[in-house]
This record gives structure tokens, sequence and C-alpha cells, in this order.
């Protein structure tokens, strides 16, 4: 181990705190640093924070780091781990990328292991072997493995130079990544006191931020938050209509053989819109979970290595890859949440030049998901917390302020002011007094819920604009004082006005159909006591959505 200096002055440039930092690396350990990054790496130099963390955990400090994708979060342990005596012991849950991460270092001459379910008794003896006669640099670890006794004997018996926790937001159980085996990691302080520890995520809220410091016994640490803001990007969300036509007409018009990503929720729709845009004649690939490991492995490997491939994916596709060229990432279904969409975005433009953002969004996605949450597993806080989630996702799509500043101040950057560099910014979109149209919707859902029924959005909109399908016929809609009374709009409009009542919680989806119900809120509209801004879709169609 490195001799321990007094503690060096803040860095001007870091916006950071937290206490003083109880570890710093003297003189010769930074040009250790240094002369490591560029031996190893070949790079000229530090980027951003990082000097100033590995300086820290070089000289026996833990860190927090909070950075954004593609920031350089894994040269923060890598290069220590080199530095200082013993392995480096990181522990992340993403395993399948474990064999990818040791390959990649393997190439650069650093001795680096891990140890996974994914891998057979004698590749795990092996690498053990290698820990204990101090022949490894890096040790990956699955978090799981830590409950076993043998492990903690493991490495008891070895030398550890420190601990590298990955995807910390992992421990949040307010997050939307949480990992039950995260929760166990407040063990490695009280096991190993001495052993220096840094945890990385690129998506934390102040509140999982909070939560990070807290579960993983991080009070001494030193934070380093970097600037979550990525200028390069363009940030766009258009109302859905036909996502497929609005796709292919989006890189037609701005990104002609250029790589991006096309992010869709399910299997099926990842292979129709590869096959789609194929028969368009753009070069694209699918990928997602239901592939067998080899079609997987290879359409990944063309993507990185070819130029102007769009791959088509679910979400099972992106972690660990660093691609500098990707020009666009394009979302056809709404995220899950907005951690899930910043970390999905922001895999475009690492090269810095820019880049765009572009998402489609409309009313059968919130339906979709608040039924997934409402029917879904877990208990009721679990839903309660994919609502919250879902909610703040929403807010983003409808804003009508800034995406970045909404963006930033979710990651605990507000107040950064419009960027001009958005679609709200660029084409400020239209508000509109939706009080009296959300009331006609609102008590039509009353009236029907007089008579025990429930519908769901095309019904309620038939009825409204007083369109006598034989199913309204038949069920004697046409009765409802409220038939008709709203021809003024068109069914697109509607559909928008449904779609925006839902995300601000003034509708509810509920049951297996996706039929709607009144919340908390609407009686306010109703009574008159709230009115309902509403956002002005442009152009709308009436089509889909
Ligand atoms: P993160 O884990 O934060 O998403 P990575 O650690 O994968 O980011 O780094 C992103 C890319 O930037 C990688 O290609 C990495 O090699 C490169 N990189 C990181 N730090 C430096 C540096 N100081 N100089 C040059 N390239 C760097
Ligand atoms: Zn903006």
């Amino acid at each position: 181990m490195l001799p321990s200096q007094p503690p060096a002055p803040a860095p001007s440039d870091a916006l950071e705190f937290g206490l003083e930092p109880p570890g710093s690396a003297d003189a010769s350990a930074q040009l250790a640093a240094l002369e490591t990054l560029r031996r190893v790496w070949g790079y000229e130099g530090f980027r951003g924070q990082q000097a100033q963390i590995i300086d820290t955990v070089i000289g026996g400090g833990d860190a927090l780091v909070l950075m954004p994708t593609g920031g350089g979060k894994s040269l923060c342990y890598q290069v220590p781990s080199l530095v200082r005596e013993g392995t480096g012991v990181v522990i992340s849950p993403l395993i399948a990328l474990m064999a990818d991460q040791v390959d990649a270092l393997s190439a650069l001459g650093v001795r680096a292991g891990f140890l996974n379910s994914t891998q057979g008794p004698q590749q795990r003896r092996d690498t053990e072997r290698a820990y204990l006669a101090g022949d490894l640099d890096l040790l990956y670890l699955a978090p799981e493995r830590l409950r076993s006794a043998e492990t903690v004997r493991l490495l008891d018996s070895g030398r550890i130079a420190l601990f590298a926790i990955d995807e910390a937001h992992c421990v949040s159980q307010w997050g939307h990544d949480f990992r039950p085996d995260y929760l166990q990691l407040s063990m490695l302080a009280q096991r190993w006191p001495a052993v220096p520890r840094i945890a990385l995520t690129a998506t934390a809220t102040q509140a999982t931020h909070a939560e990070i410091s807290e579960r993983l016994g991080l009070d001494e640490a030193r934070h380093f938050v970097a600037d979550f803001d990525r200028p390069n990007i363009t940030y766009r969300i258009v109302p859905k209509d036909n996502p497929r036509r609005q796709l292919l007409a989006f890189l037609r018009a701005e990104h002609p053989g250029d790589s991006g990503i096309v992010y869709c929720l399910s299997r099926s729709s990842v292979e129709a819109t590869a096959e789609f845009l194929v028969s368009e004649g753009i070069a694209s690939l699918p990928y997602h979970a239901g592939l067998d490991r080899e079609a997987r492995a290879r359409n990944q490997a063309r993507f990185l290595r070819e130029d102007g491939l769009v791959m088509v994916a679910t979400i099972a596709f992106g972690m660990g890859i660093d691609k500098p060229d990707v020009r666009f990432v394009a979302h056809l279904d709404l995220p899950k949440s907005v951690e899930g969409y910043y970390q999905e975005t922001g895999r475009a433009g690492r090269d810095g030049l820019p880049s765009t953002a572009w998402m489609t969004y409309g009313l059968a996605d919130v339906v979709q998901l608040r039924k997934m949450i409402e029917t879904g597993e877990g208990d009721e806080a679990h839903r309660r917390r994919q609502g919250q989630h879902l909610d703040a996702i929403l807010a983003l799509c409808e804003t009508v302020s800034c995406r970045r500043e909404q963006l930033l101040a979710y990651f605990g950057q507000p107040g950064t002011g419009p960027c001009g560099n958005c679609d709200t910014c660029l084409d400020p979109p239209q508000a509109w007094d939706g009080t009296i149209p959300a009331q006609k919707l609102l008590s039509t859902v009353v009236r029907l819920d007089r008579r025990g029924q429930r519908y769901g959005a095309g019904h309620l909109i038939d009825i409204l604009r007083g369109v006598a399908t034989p199913r309204v016929s038949q069920l004697g809609h046409t009765d409802l004082t409220t038939f008709g009374i709203g021809t003024d709009l068109t069914q697109g409009q509607w559909r928008g006005v449904v779609r925006q009542l839902l995300a601000a919680g003034l509708l509810a989806v509920e049951g297996d159909y996706g039929t709607l119900g009144l919340t908390e809120g609407s009686a306010a509209v109703l009574r008159g006591e709230r009115t309902v801004p509403l956002r002005h879709d442009p152009a709308p169609t009436g089509r889909g959505g």
C-alpha cells in the first residue's frame, strides 16, 4: 500500500462536496497513475475529474462517483487497481459483460479475471488461484458471490487493492434498477475497513445519490458529481402516429447512412421494425434476449465494427457498448423511467459530435405502461414506485418547457435555463385551455360509472364525437347526455386530451383491458376548481397513437 498524505485541497473545477478527503495520493503516486494511463491505455492525460478521483482512491480514500455514460468511469478504478498493491475487486451486476471486459483488459496486457455463475469449475479455480498468487490486477465479481462464506475467505486470503462498486444505483430501493444483492454490499466496509471503496453510477437522482451513500456506508467518501449535460445531443419527443413511418422519415431526413440505435419495447416489434427498415433499404439488425447468444454476439460485433448500421433492439442492448459515433438513439415506445431514457439516449454522440435523441410517444404507450404496472408483479409499494417513474417520464414528454433543463433538474442540476437544442426550445409548443374538453370527457366517465360500466379511450371518444358505432348503439350510449357534445375536436385531438389527462393523473387506467376511470384529481376538474392547460400536439392526424 502506498503511503497516505494529508488531504489535498478540493480542485476548483469539480462540483464536489462531502467531508475532507481521508486519503490522497502523493506526487509519486500521481505520476505512477499518469504513467500507467499512458503505458497501458496509450491516452495522453486524464479527463474531467478522473485525476482527482484516482488520486483519492490511490491514497486509500473512498469515493462516490456520479458521471454520465461515456464519462470514463472505468479508468477511475482500473488505474488505481494497477497502481495500488493487490487486486482491484470490481462488483458488477452486468454478468454478461464480464467476459468481454476481461478480454478487453487482457488485450491491453492487464491481468484480469472474473467470478460469476456463467463459468465452469475449472475456469473458476484458475481465477481463484491467480488471485491468491497475486497475479491479478482486476477481479470482476457478481454481487451474489459475496453471500458465500467461501468467497469471503478467498478474498481474505489474497490482497485487495480496492473495491469498485459499479452500477451503484442498484443499491437504491427507490431507484429504477434495484438489485437485492446490492444491499449486502454494506458488509464491505465492515469486513474490510482498511480497503478503499469507489462506488460509480451514471444514473442517480439526488435521492438515489443519498441512498447510495447511506447504504454503502460511504459517509467519509469524497463525492464527485460530473456535469450530466450532453450538450451535443438534441432531444426530441414527437406524438406517435405511425411510428415506423415516422422513424423512416426521421432517418431519411436527418440521419441517412448514420449508425444508430432504435429501441422498442417488445421482441416482436424489434423484429418487425428491423425488417421494415431493411425493406426500405436501411441496413438494420435486430437484437433482443430471444435471439440466441451467437446471433446477438454477431449482430453486436457488426454494429460496433461497421459504419452506418441501425441496431433495432430491446433495452437488453447497449450496456457496456462503447461506440463513439452513434449518431442517433430512437425510442419507438415510452421508456419506463427517466433514468432508463437518459442512459439509453446517452449512448448517442460519445464522440461529442451533434447527435439526436428522438422518441415517438402516444396514448397507447401510457395505457400500456399503466396497465403493466397495475397488473404486474410485486407489492403495492413496488407498483407505487413504478408509477412514480412513469409519472416522471410522462412529465418530460408533456412538458412545454426545455427538455434538457427538466432532465438535468431531475438528476440534481436545477436551473440551467433553456438549452436552445431541444424540440421545445427550437419550436415552442402552444398551450391551450383544455378544461372544458376534460370536463366533457370526465363527465362521460362518471355517467358510465353510474351504470357500472368502464370503457377504453376509443369508445369514450366515439361517444363524445357522436359516432353511433354498432357498439355505441347496442350499449345504449347514444342516450347519454354527453353523446355528441365533443364534435369540435377531431379523434386525434381527443386522443391527445386523454393522453395528457392520463399523464397528469387526472384519469386512471384500470384492469386488464385498459379501461379508464377517475382519480382523486378528477373531481376538482369536474367541479371547475382546477383548469387543465394542455400542450397543442403538432398536426394531429387522428390515426393510431
Ligand atoms: P463510462 O463507464 O463512464 O460509460 P468508459 O469508462 O467506458 O465510460 O469510457 C468511455 C470511453 O472513453 C472509453 O472508450 C474510454 O477508453 C475513453 N476514455 C476514458 N477516459 C479517457 C481518457 N482520459 N483519455 C482518453 N479516452 C478516455
Ligand atoms: Zn431545450
